[in-house]
């Protein structure tokens, strides 16, 4: 049988085995792949001997939305951002939610094209303080979103990756050489749950938040989505937060989030509020200063407090801002403490917005 010729950019983390195969070296699969084979992220494959990317240039669409749906409530809170995400990914999760890109094998996803500097003259225009590569994991896009964010950086504008963390650490080491801020999903704390529900593997994320906590200055912060009977037990989530406090320190935020059924999980409920309350409560007894309830309405379990005197320093409701007692630099106008991120000055105005951008129409 013939194979399709995979057109593609170059790329470098890669080598020939002795049988011949070219193992993919981006990601802990390490896809071993014959000529014209493509990886199970579906758009690196193997092409005139070498591993190639088939997305460089290709987006499945553009949106301005706040940096609070990344989620990030550290981050210059309050800002638009614009998002993207191309197709394909390297995990397979069960209850993915957003399907339709992750698992397209379809190019035609790819509605919109764009250079790196086009993506940052746009994110510019536009007042985006940050350019956020998410929808899909950015893993498995290195090249286009590490020129994209020197694009972005040269016109003064951040770059912002949301990931699932599963990576090899060299090119973990470049990828966030490039990157201000992340977002990392710890999806749950046993392996049992990562394989049977993600196809990857638990160590392989937590190698990550080490690496991002102790060898880098990125702002990150992390989300688990709680799906009911999984990964959402009072033990699971103890575990998951002593670790993130004895590994990460008490500034990391938690992210705590309501799953909806998606994908192949149909079957499952909604989370209940209550979970997510449950979950922030059992962070914020155990010692981590800032937790978070997502994707429902609860304005009490999505404002940030200062630590020392309990003072609401942001307001906020489903990306919503309201109350701000932070000083321009990120301390508490009550008790003059610090609460950990990134603050310049006041807050943005973005609100929960959500504009669809299209590149086609940019000149
Ligand atoms: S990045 Fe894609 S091709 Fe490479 S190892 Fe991971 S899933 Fe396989």
């Amino acid at each position: 049988m013939e194979r399709e010729r995979l057109e593609g950019t170059p790329t470098k983390y890669w080598h020939v085995l002795d049988d011949g195969r070219i193992q993919c070296d981006m990601c802990p699969r390490y896809c071993k792949l014959k000529e014209g084979q493509r990886g199970l992220c579906f758009v690196r494959g193997r092409q005139d001997d070498q591993i190639v990317l088939t997305t460089y240039g290709r987006s499945s669409g553009f949106c301005i939305d706040p940096i609070e749906k990344k989620p990030l409530n550290h981050f210059l809170p309050g800002s638009s951002v614009l998002s993207f995400g191309t197709a394909g990914c390297n995990l397979a999760c069960k209850f993915c939610q957003n399907w339709d890109m992750s698992k397209s094998r379809q190019m035609d996803t790819l509605a919109d094209s764009a250079s790196p500097e086009e993506i940052a003259a746009a994110a510019e225009r536009m007042g985006a303080k940050s350019v956020a590569f998410t929808y899909n994991d950015p893993v498995i896009f290195h090249e286009y979103a590490i020129d994209i964010a020197d694009a972005c950086h040269a016109r003064g504008v951040n770059a912002v990756a949301v990931s699932a963390g599963y990576v090899c650490p060299e090119p973990r080491t470049e990828f966030y050489a490039h990157m201000d801020a992340a977002n990392i999903d710890l999806k749950a704390f046993t392996e049992r749950f990562y394989k049977k529900l993600t196809g990857s593997s638990l160590a392989a994320v937590l190698d990550t938040l080490q690496y991002l906590r102790h060898e880098t200055n990125v702002w990150f912060e992390i989300t688990t989505l709680l799906i009911p009977g999984e990964n959402d037990g009072d033990a699971e989530i103890h575990e998951l937060v002593d670790w993130v406090r004895e590994n990460l320190g008490v500034d990391v935020p938690l992210h705590f989030t309501a799953f909806h059924p998606d994908f192949k999980m149909m079957d499952y409920p909604h989370t209940p509020p209550e979970t997510l309350a449950r979950a922030r409560r059992i962070a914020l007894d155990s010692g981590i200063r800032y937790a978070y309830t997502g994707n429902t309405f609860d304005k009490a379990g999505q404002s940030t407090y200062c630590h020392q005197c309990g003072e609401r320093l942001i307001g906020r409701d489903w990306y919503e801002l309201s109350e701000w007692n932070l000083s321009d630099d990120g301390h508490c106008l009550s008790c003059g403490t610090r609460c950990a991120g990134v603050f310049a000055g006041e807050p943005g105005h973005w609100g929960r917005r959500r504009e669809p951008v299209r590149m086609a129409a940019r000149s």
